[in-house]
């Protein structure tokens, strides 16, 4: 009995060494709306081309806003309108002749998740808009993981949560507690957070530059950690020393270039890929 104590007790000791390390391994690189800034997405913040260059330069994340129409059609963009409609008064229909510079045309989450399947490689950071009621927060939610499901996706190391309704990141606390879940509205203390459940915080720059003891707070709970929008040499370096877990950025490859061998990247797992090579 005793021998099969110190067992567990050497095997729990190693695991909390390696999570410990991992926590101190190296810092993610999320692609902000995508990666937009360049020519091949056309200059186009979440457009699905963006999505594919994040998974083309093999970003750890690609991260995307969506909102829902008055028509329960969930679709991908940032602001609560587009060109002056907005989103939840409007039908799908309403936006149908709109255009990103690149020339496409809004994306519903059903077209973007069947980018975001291609390249498996980039987990795909889901901001969840915060919407006019609570009513209709949970029914994006809800077919948020509708789509999730349908395209195969549903799963913690596919998908991420983040948003700034308290709301609905205690709603995907209590449905969907293994998946990572990041507040966004950065006055909350990790300890808070994790009292209601919520398993990360994604905090503005400012925020951490206020309380830098909230990166050991939250890693000390267990809890990952990561930070908007990062743009520049001087902050990106601040960052990287503070220990962030991820950082999101409008610029990968400058990021890309100061972390050097201390960026992390994913591995993506056989068999999920559709491409023929890795089958
Ligand atoms: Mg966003």
């Amino acid at each position: 009995m005793k021998k099969i104590f110190l067992v567990a007790a050497t095997v729990i000791a190693t695991l909390s060494t390696l999570c410990a390390s991992a926590q101190n391994a190296g810092t993610a690189i999320c692609a902000h709306r995508g990666f937009w800034k360049c020519a091949a997405a056309g200059y186009s913040e979440n457009s699905i081309a963006s999505l594919r260059e994040a998974q083309n330069i093999d970003c750890w994340g690609s991260e995307f806003d969506i909102h829902i129409t008055a028509d329960d059609v969930v679709i991908v963009n940032h602001n609560r309108d587009i060109a002056g409609t907005t989103i939840w008064d409007h039908n799908f229909a309403d936006f149908k002749d709109f255009r990103l510079p690149n020339g496409e045309g809004v994306s519903t989450l059903d077209e973007y998740l069947t980018q975001g399947k291609k390249g498996p490689q980039t987990m795909l950071v889901c901001e969840l808009k915060i919407q006019k009621d609570e009513e209709r927060e949970d029914l994006m939610l809800a077919k948020t993981i509708e789509c999730l499901k349908a395209h195969g996706l549903y799963s913690p190391d596919k998908v991420m949560f983040i948003s700034f309704s308290l709301h609905l990141c205690k709603e995907i606390a209590r449905i969907a507690p293994e998946f990572t879940n990041q507040y966004l509205n950065g006055k909350i203390s990790p300890a808070e957070l994790k009292a209601m459940g919520i398993n990360g915080l994604d905090y503005q720059i400012k925020q951490f530059q206020a309380h830098p003891e909230w990166v050991k707070e939250a890693h000390d709970l267990g809890m990952s950690v990561n930070v908007w929008t990062v743009n520049d040499e001087e902050t990106i370096k601040e960052m990287i020393d503070l220990g962030v877990d991820c950082i999101t950025t409008n610029e990968p490859y400058l990021v890309r270039q100061l972390l050097g061998n201390k960026e992390i990247k994913r591995v993506a797992a056989k068999g999920n890929c559709c491409c023929k090579c890795c089958k």
